[in-house]
């Protein structure tokens, strides 16, 4: 049987593209790990406001990092990785509108960026992984055998958000939705440290018009023509 060379795959984009839902497939399908790095940057947001830490002081951030663990952990009944913060299952408490509201300023820190940085290229040492965010494919993993860019129409976005949250919290509107979303965009893409860019050599995914199945079977042929 023909041996499959092991690789990193990275999918960035913008929010709500459906980048997690893809990197989720993938990684199931080829039996590699997944990351969402999305999750560390909003248990950092989470843990940042409970503590009342004050992210625009870089002495108070750097006190506080000292102070986070974080850590995926398989859900037994799932299958599914989890991300933990301090032994504390955060995984459905940082999908909260209140942490998307501040996540993106955290992010924008550097001592936050070289926190999360540094945990995300440890996982990745023995490859066998994908990775979705926003900074994967041109600074955490720039040598990475496969690099996607999501896209998605603006309207598909925030519908497909909308549904998400709308079924844990009925209060949520629509606008709330499309701006946090917009919000979020603008600013992941004009930080100074890392903002989100498509990597020179990542392929371009639009998914407005695709199904999960075929956006998977796009993904999947370009996978296995980097891991002959
Ligand atoms: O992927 P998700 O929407 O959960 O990410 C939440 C936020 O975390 C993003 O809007 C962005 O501000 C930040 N993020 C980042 N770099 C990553 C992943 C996420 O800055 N690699």
């Amino acid at each position: 049987m023909e041996k499959k060379k092991k690789i990193i795959i990275t999918i960035d984009g913008w929010s709500s593209c459906g980048k997690s839902t893809l990197a989720r497939q993938m990684a199931r399908e080829l039996n590699y790990v997944y990351i969402d790095s999305g999750a560390m940057y909003r248990a950092i947001t989470l843990y940042f406001l409970r503590n009342h830490v004050d992210w625009t002081k870089p002495a108070a951030v750097k006190k506080a990092l000292k102070n986070i663990v974080l850590e995926f952990v398989p859900n037994t009944k799932t299958g599914q990785s989890e991300m933990w913060l301090n032994g504390e299952n955060v995984e459905y408490v940082i999908r909260d509108l209140v942490i998307a509201e501040k996540v993106s300023e955290v992010a924008s820190v550097r001592a936050v960026r070289e926190f999360a940085v540094r945990q995300q290229q440890a996982m990745g040492k023995g490859k066998g992984i994908v990775m979705d965010g926003r900074d994967i494919g041109t600074v955490v993993f720039p040598k990475a055998e496969l690099k996607i860019f999501m896209t998605a129409d603006n309207k598909v976005r925030v519908e497909r958000r909308f549904k998400e949250l709308f079924e844990k919290n009925p209060n949520i509107t629509l606008d709330e939705v499309k701006h946090n979303l917009e919000m979020r965009d603008y600013i992941d893409s004009h930080r100074e440290i890392s903002p989100l860019r498509k990597a020179r050599n990542a392929i371009e995914l639009d998914n407005s018009h695709l199904t999960m199945r075929q956006q998977l079977e796009i993904a999947m042929k370009w996978a296995r023509e980097q891991m002959k």
